[in-house]
């Protein structure tokens, strides 16, 4: 807990569902669900048009689709999204070398290990500049939240979404925590949270008025002195670099879903060998190995195995990985695997891994991915499974093949018609609307979903060329330099 606000928050509001409207005109303003399409599949993030109708991170598609009939509904683009995000968390990295990403679209900043920023005024100065700054460069909002301490700084970015920027000030924690739900401290999930439900308490103040002995007799002693300790607004957790992490992991996404046993067994031996690399480089071991597999319907789960004693062994971390693996349905396909081995098994260490558990971290867990480029291969392994069956079953086996070779929101690219992306596809058919991130809405056309002249491609960037932000924060743009420093802090909401 600092004397001054200078823990920053970054959030970028619905990221995935924003990207898209960013990258397909006709979707603005419209509401968007980016997720699995498929009968298992989840949604990963709704834009704020679809939180309107109910529709939110981790429901069912099925349930949002009954919710939102007439929502746009698109097959993620993680391709897209982690360029976007390490445009983002290189600017972070501008401001100080305490950067913590929590995920894709998410991050701790220290400005004051950074030297930006150290008191209230500053703190807010660089708070608004990266926010704008994100917006010139990726065409994106984010919201920021800054606060003495991580928890603090979290809560706000997340009061201050969409679009905007929250500043807690040292002080005034627990006042602003008293009426908050419980359920907005950290550690407090819905099993913890019924439970305090049943013994009446619902929202912050309720647990500093029943004092730590209560909260230990309910929860046990770690967890309640921790419960207590956070509902009066301290917490001293340092933001933690990733070379500082205390799990080492490493994953990769496949544009293509991976159906071969034998590939996705060479995959995970490969990441496991990756993962190894990695850990000796910070010169870890750790106890335990996880295994992270997404399935070609968005689901994920997670498996670990914790050994002995703490390795850095290439071939225990591999062996404990392939274990993990064999017990794993693959069947219908992988989209993503990850390998990754956490150190000591410290509570306040969520690792990534665990974290992905949740569908709605899951879907934002990609930032150690690294994207394979595989773009050739998806009309060869996007066939549907080989099958003889006639009627009306080779009909939808068809049309899970011409699915998965045209993902809905997909970019692809026609020789006359040019940039477009891939609105539905079935019957033989797929539904292309053809606009650029720069273009007024455009038109859509039906194609074969053989048509030689159509292809899938490369997403756009989402901006085009936009100002020169190469020197911030040393100095801005004309267009951003506004009062600076001790000459207008008070006229900035
Ligand atoms: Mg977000």
């Amino acid at each position: 807990m600092r004397a001054a606000p200078t823990i920053l928050h970054l959030d970028m509001d619905a990221f995935y569902a924003s990207a898209e409207q960013a990258a397909k005109p006709s979707l603005r303003g419209k509401p968007v669900v980016v997720g699995g399409l498929g009968m298992r599949g989840v949604v990963a993030t709704a834009s704020y048009e679809a939180r309107r109708l109910g529709v939110h991170s981790a429901m069912p598609m099925a349930q949002a689709r009954r919710l939102a009939p007439n929502a746009a509904y698109l097959v993620p683009r993680f391709a897209l999204y982690r360029t976007v995000s390490d445009q983002v968390m290189e600017l972070l990295g501008r401001l100080s070398p305490l950067v913590e990403p929590l995920s894709l679209d998410e991050a701790f900043v220290d400005l004051e290990a950074g030297g930006v920023a150290d008191d209230s005024a500053s703190a807010r100065l660089v708070g608004e500049q990266l926010r704008t700054v994100i917006r010139a460069v990726t065409g994106l909002s984010g919201s920021v939240g800054l606060a003495g301490s991580k928890m603090l700084a979290k809560i706000a970015s997340e009061e201050a979404k969409p679009d905007g920027l929250l500043l807690i000030e040292p002080g005034t924690e627990r006042e602003l925590l008293a009426p908050m739900s419980v359920r907005i401290l950290p550690g407090v999930g819905p099993a913890t949270g019924d439970h305090l439900r049943r013994a009446g308490m619902t929202v912050v103040s309720h647990l500093t008025e029943a004092g730590e002995a209560e909260l230990v007799r309910l929860l046990g002693k770690a967890h309640g002195v921790a419960l207590h300790r956070m509902a009066q607004g301290y917490d001293d957790r340092p933001v933690v670099a990733e070379r500082d992490a205390k799990s080492v992991s490493v994953e990769d996404t496949f544009e293509v879903d991976l159906h071969d046993r034998v590939r996705v067994r060479a995959e995970v031996e490969r990441l496991a060998a990756r993962c190894v690399q990695r850990l000796r480089g910070a010169g870890r071991s750790g106890r335990t190995v996880v295994l992270k597999v997404r399935r070609y319907d968005f689901s994920t789960l997670t498996r670990s195995e914790t050994l002995r004693g703490p390795t850095d062994d290439p071939t225990v971390v591999r062996e404990a990985a392939a274990r993990l693996l064999e017990a794993v349905d693959t069947t219908g396909g992988v989209r993503l695997l990850g390998v990754g081995v956490t150190g000591l098994a410290d509570f306040t260490q969520e690792d990534l891994f665990a974290q992905a558990a949740h569908a709605e971290q899951a879907a934002h867990a990609e930032h150690a991915a690294e994207d394979p480029e595989g773009a050739d291969a998806v009309p060869d392994e996007r066939e549907g499974p080989a099958g003889e069956a006639t009627g009306a079953e080779s009909r939808k086996s068809e049309e899970t093949s011409a699915s998965r070779r045209w993902p809905a929101g997909h970019d692809v690219r026609h020789d006359v018609h040019g940039h477009g992306w891939v609105q539905g596809s079935g019957v033989g058919r797929v539904t292309v609307r053809f606009e650029e991130p720069w273009t007024p809405p455009g038109r859509v056309r039906t194609f074969r979903v053989d048509d030689p002249a159509l292809r899938p491609a490369d997403p756009l960037p989402l901006v085009r060329d936009g100002e020169d932000y190469s020197s911030w924060p040393a100095s801005l743009p004309k267009s951003l330099s506004g009062p600076g420093p001790g000459e207008g802090d008070e006229s900035r909401p």
